[in-house]
Order: C-alpha cells, then structure tokens, then sequence
C-alpha cells in the first residue's frame, strides 16, 4: 500500500470513527467505588491484609465484550445488567475474563499454600531467600482451637474447652518465638536465608501480588467462600468478594450470589427421585434409592456421600427424604 493511500484511509476512519469501531475514540472504564478502596488494606485474620493494587475493566467491560459481534457499545444499564445475568446463567465464561484485578496480599504461609493451587492467576512472592521472613505469625486466641469433626475429616466441629485453650495458645507462643529467635540466630551466624528458614513454622505470613481474571477469581471464590473451605482461607475469600467485587462489578457479583453461591444443581439420579417425589410415588422413589445404592435392600439409609449431599439439598427446600 502506498504512504498516500494509507494516509487516506487513517483520514476517513478518523474522520468516521464509526466506519470503524478500532478506531473509536475510548475512555479507560473507571469504577469511583473501586477507586476510593485502591490501596487501601482490608483486615484479615489477626496480621493479614487484601489490598488494591490496580484493575482493569467493569461490569461494563463484559457487556462490551459479549456485545462485540454487533459493534455496538453499551446499552441501557437494565439491559446491561440482564445481559450479565444471561451470560453467569448459562455459563458464558469468555466475556468475565475482560476484567483483570491486582491485590497485594499478607497471608500465612498454611493459608497461602491452599491459594497457590489456583493455577490460573499471576502471582510474585515475597522471597525468603532474599529477604529476611516476615516477622509476625498468625496467632490463634484461647476461644478459636477447632476440634476435629467426626464426620468430615478436612473439617472442624466446635471449638475447644476454655482450659484447654488457654494451654494451646500460651505453647503457640512459646513455639512460634522460639522459632523466630532460633531464626534471627542462624541469620545472626551468618547463615544463608535460604536454610535458616526452614524450622519457621506455616503460620508465618508471606505477603504476594496476586493478579487474577474476574472469571477465575469467581471460581477462586466459589470454591473459598464455601462452607468446606478452611476457615482462614474463607475469611480472605470472604472479604475479597464482600469488600471488593461487590463494589467493583456489582451487577457481576448479584448475578453471581443468584446464580452460583445461592443456587444448587441437581444430578440425573437425583431429578429421578425427585420427580418420583412430585408424583407422590414414593415406592419408586425408595427403589431408584436401592438401584443407586444409596439404600441397602431393606431401603435403609447406606453410607453414602451422593445420598447425604441430596439429603441436604432437599432439606435446603423444606423436604424431607422419603425413605
Ligand atoms: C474444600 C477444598 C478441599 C480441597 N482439598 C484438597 C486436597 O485434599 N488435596 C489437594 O491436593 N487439593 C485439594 N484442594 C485443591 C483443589 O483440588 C484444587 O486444586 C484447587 O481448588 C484449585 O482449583 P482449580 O484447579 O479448579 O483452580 P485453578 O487452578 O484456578 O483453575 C481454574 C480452572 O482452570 C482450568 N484449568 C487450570 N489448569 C488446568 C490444566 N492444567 N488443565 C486443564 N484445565 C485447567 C480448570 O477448569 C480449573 O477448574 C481442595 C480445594 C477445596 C476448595
């Protein structure tokens, strides 16, 4: 193409951004609520913190996104938001990776390592090897020493009795300065950081930058703001959605409490019984039961995870089983 007819083209596009929409002129999407928070830290657990570094998008950007087949750009807020819904609905998962966030956050290094199993993110870590370990660890009060559940064995029931507690968290002490000053000793000595961290213990906080899409930080989310999830990790889970998202995208975090958090899905066995529960039959019910060995040849309850967990989603409607 010759200088002078690509001059002429750039001049009629600009001249006519509509002719062609990359050349539209466009402002970066700002949220004011997400602005007022940038780099401010939320609290978490006794010494750790989320903070803002800087995002990119909005509820806006994901309309655009799917909308980008049409060459329009955004319609009436209502649409927009309906538009949303539809897409968190049905799983159109594309259109929330537009948006990208950055935190700074300050984590225990038990905590943190759940978290990096969420492969799909960029992470930087705070080094060990290249700098001196953070010195705080997490602590636990007398009232907060978990006891193991009986029937979850990655979950915790109830807590400890106050005298036990109060022992529990004087040897946390105790076990966590004596580790840091053994540490500080072999830094002392000369030491490499890299070895004389290894005795710290997995309370010590680490601190990353964390950089994510909004389509997988949902995910992250949903997973860790879940009842099963560790209690430490869900408080970051917690805060981050509560404190962060909601002011970010909020029409992205209604439709995703309605649509994923609030909501529940049932398998093929279970529609199976439940439509033999609408129609009253409550024999064939209790066979499907028996042929899905949930229930043992008399149609009692067998040990069975897939049977309890539909227990539970009925009992969230008001029903009861019917065996
Ligand atoms: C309550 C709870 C208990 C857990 N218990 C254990 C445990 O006992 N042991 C244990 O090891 N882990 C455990 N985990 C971690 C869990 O198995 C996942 O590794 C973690 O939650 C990350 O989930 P993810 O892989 O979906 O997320 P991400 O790594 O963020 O990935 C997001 C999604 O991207 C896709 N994806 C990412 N990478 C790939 C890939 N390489 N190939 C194909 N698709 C990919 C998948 O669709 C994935 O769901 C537990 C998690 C929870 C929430």
């Amino acid at each position: 193409m010759s200088a002078e007819n690509q001059e002429s083209i750039i001049k009629e596009y600009t001249e006519s951004p509509e002719a062609n929409p990359v050349m539209e002129s466009l402002e970066r999407p700002k949220v004011a609520a997400l602005d007022e928070i940038l780099g401010k830290p939320f609290k978490v657990l006794d010494d750790g913190f989320i903070r803002v570094i800087d995002y990119m998008g909005s509820d806006e950007s994901i309309v655009q996104a799917a909308r980008v087949s049409y060459g329009k750009g955004t319609k009436k807020v209502h649409e927009d938001r309906g538009l949303i819904r539809y897409l968190m609905r049905h799983h159109h998962t594309t259109p929330f990776e537009m948006c990208e966030i950055k935190f700074h956050v300050r984590v225990p290094m038990d905590c943190w390592r759940q978290w990096i199993r969420h492969r799909m993110a960029n992470v930087n870590e705070y080094s060990t090897r290249y700098s001196v370990a953070i010195d705080s660890a997490q602590t636990t009060s007398e009232q907060e020493w978990r006891i193991q559940a009986s029937g979850n064995r990655q979950g915790s029931a109830g807590f400890a009795a106050d005298a036990e507690g109060k022992t529990l968290t004087e040897k946390e002490r105790y076990l966590q300065s004596l580790a840091r000053e053994i540490y500080d000793e072999r830094l002392k000595m000369g030491i490499a950081r890299e070895q004389a961290r290894k005795d710290l213990p997995l309370s010590t906080y680490t601190e990353a930058y964390w950089k994510v899409d909004l389509h997988n930080l949902l995910h992250f989310l949903y997973l860790r703001m879940d009842a099963h999830a560790q209690y430490e990790i869900r408080r970051y889970a917690e805060i981050m959605g509560q404190e962060i998202v909601a002011k970010w995208c909020p029409a992205v975090w209604e439709a995703f409490m309605d649509y994923r958090v609030n909501s529940n899905s049932f398998t093929r066995l279970e529609m199976e019984v439940l439509t033999a529960m609408t129609q009253g039959d409550k024999e064939k019910a209790i066979a499907l039961g028996k042929s899905f060995n949930w229930l043992s040849d008399a149609g009692e309850p067998k040990k069975n995870r897939e049977r309890a967990e539909f227990e539970d989603k009925l009992e969230g409607l008001g029903l009861k089983a019917p065996w």
